[in-house]
């Protein structure tokens, strides 16, 4: 028996802005003539069940825009929720202005949990209506950044290619076409980047605007409160880049530096970072329904419950994995809570990065679908540095299965997927750090922020060298980061993540099945406690706590041969 339809049957309806509004209004009124914790409660479920509704027509009207960008009702559709979204805000903040002063807040934290409550705080935090404009002109500029970077056309060899092309070109095993691809890249974003710099410009000008109009000094705490940050603050996050600095930085040098080596290179440049032997990266054996069927077998093999998800992932035809004409890039996880089914998306290209992102959205998509009876639809996903630990951890979890994707490669696929991982660390970190150097002094110049770019490049990642490559000399390779600008402060989620991530991975070496329980309690637990709590809650180290990367540094460096 399956849940739920199949992804295709499943019915999407228009919500009429009219009825949401009087929905909106019954609520407030049941709320305010509410005389006890437990009424309050209901009223609470009321309004979690209208938001499982309307977030499921919302995901499928997303998807199928997703699915077929040049369908112009799926487009009407998007667009239609754009609109909504601030409606929604307005409606939700009327409630949960409520919501999180009553009376009865210690009893419906004890029959809600805390969490919901802190998040709840979180958001109230970051909005009122004297921000809206100024939300407005954010998202203009950030759509703007998106059109630039989406419009870029290089000629390469003879072909017209756009970035996301071009990146196939960066690991290819000729140095000489890697490097004139990179270059090709710098001379295209060379053309762009006095308009990049007017929108990063003016999107850190709107940010402090709207952080001293709520009462923030900057928008620091703006940025993290929007993250749903509320076990952590700044200041833990910058003791955790320090221990990256301390104790990452100087083993990836080695790394890169055993890949000079490798190459037979002297010195490694800037295009050779992501090239590890002259052989080329691994790619799967088979295409992809050769692919699926190594992946069923590989999730039975992981237990039963792991093969009954996947079975129902692939009947219900919630995998939507190959890359066609007018289907959008890039790779995501939604899920679809009217069913309690997570849908997987992502464009396989035929490279190793396909069982990369495969596990990566199987690890997002096994997690809500083991969250789906939590309490609030709140809890089904947690926030986002907590949301990275399950996916990027299932990557690390399927070594053991990775012969049947690679073959004879899967020993290099593993090693270079380890040796990424850390490489990832220092890069992420940096990227970070621009961030809140960037929000604590909002008068800097465009200049000045490239030459900060520049001297975080040399603490993290100091071997780093272009070959003609002015962009990236001048400092403004951040401009390539879609986050920086789209989605400030969601970078190092993925640094904390994998730190977690590596301890699984290093847990399962000495105990697979212990390892695996860990696992499958926290994807249980989804977003029902904060990041900190949820790591502690499975044993994990806590990542800002001082010396929590050595034992996993200490046990790659030792798996690499480094030590
Ligand atoms: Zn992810």
């Amino acid at each position: 028996m399956h849940p739920a339809p199949r992804f295709s049957e499943m019915p999407y309806t228009r919500p009429v802005v009219d009825t949401i509004n009087a929905n909106a209004a019954r609520l407030i009124e049941a709320w305010d003539n509410a005389q006890t914790a437990d009424e309050q409660v209901q009223v609470i479920r009321q309004w979690d069940a209208q938001q499982a509704e309307l977030q499921s027509n919302q995901t499928l009207a997303m998807v199928h825009f997703q699915q077929e960008t040049k369908n112009p009702d799926y487009k009407s559709e998007k667009v239609f929720f754009d609109e909504l979204n601030p409606v929604l805000l307005g409606h939700d903040l009327e409630l949960l202005k409520r919501v999180t002063g009553s009376e009865f807040r210690v009893e419906l934290e004890a029959k809600l949990g805390k969490q919901a409550f802190a998040v709840w705080d979180c958001f109230l935090g970051t909005f009122e209506p004297a921000i809206a404009d100024l939300k407005r002109e954010e998202a203009a500029l950030t759509t703007e950044y998106s059109e630039i970077m989406a419009g870029i056309e290089v000629e390469f060899d003879g072909e017209t290619m756009n970035l996301s092309t071009l990146r196939g070109r960066y690991g290819d095993p000729d140095r000489d076409v890697r490097m004139r691809a990179q270059q090709t890249r710098s001379t295209a974003l060379d053309a762009v980047s006095p308009e990049l710099d007017r929108i990063y410009h003016e999107l850190t000008q709107v940010r402090h605007k709207m952080a001293t109009t709520l009462g923030y000094s900057n928008f620091i705490p703006l940025g993290y409160g929007r993250m749903s940050r509320t076990d952590y603050d700044a200041n833990d996050v910058a003791q955790f880049r320090a221990q990256v600095r301390d104790r990452v930085v100087p083993l990836a040098q080695q790394i890169y530096a055993r890949r000079a080596n490798t190459l037979g290179l002297p010195e490694l440049q800037f295009h050779d970072e992501s090239v590890r032997d002259h052989t080329g990266v691994p790619r799967p054996k088979g295409d992809h329904d050769w692919m699926l069927k190594r992946a069923i077998e590989m999730f039975d093999a992981l237990g039963a419950d792991f093969g009954s998800f996947f079975r129902m992932m692939a009947d219900c035809d919630l995998l939507d994995l190959k890359a066609r004409n007018g289907k959008a890039g890039g790779g995501f996880c939604a899920s679809v809570p009217r069913y309690g089914v997570p849908f997987i998306f992502a464009n396989f290209n035929g490279t190793q990065d396909d069982v990369n992102v495969f596990t990566h959205e199987c690890g997002h998509a096994f997690q809500n679908w083991s969250s789906r009876d939590q309490s609030l639809l709140l809890y089904q996903w947690p926030t986002y540095e907590a949301a990275e630990i399950h996916s990027m951890s299932l990557e690390f979890l399927t070594y053991p299965y990775m012969e049947a994707f690679f073959g004879d490669d899967a020993a290099r696929f593993i090693e270079g997927h380890l040796e990424d991982a850390i490489l990832f660390l220092p890069y992420g970190c940096a990227v970070d750090e621009f961030q809140h150097r960037v929000y604590e002094r909002p008068d800097m110049t465009p200049d000045e922020r490239a030459k900060l770019w520049s001297e975080l490049e040399s603490v993290y990642l100091p071997h780093r060298q272009y070959s003609e490559m002015s962009h990236m000399e001048s400092g403004r390779l951040w401009q390539q980061q879609r986050h920086i600008y789209a989605s400030p402060f969601y970078y190092i989620d993925y640094c904390l993540a994998q730190t977690c991530a590596l301890q699984m991975w290093h847990a399962a070496a000495n105990d697979r099945d212990g390892t695996m329980a860990r696992y499958r309690e926290l994807c249980s637990l989804g977003g029902s406690k904060p990041f900190t709590e949820l790591v502690s809650a499975i044993g994990l180290a806590n990542p800002f706590a001082p010396g929590s990367l050595n034992a996993v540094c200490d046990a790659v460096a030792d798996t690499l041969g480094f030590s």
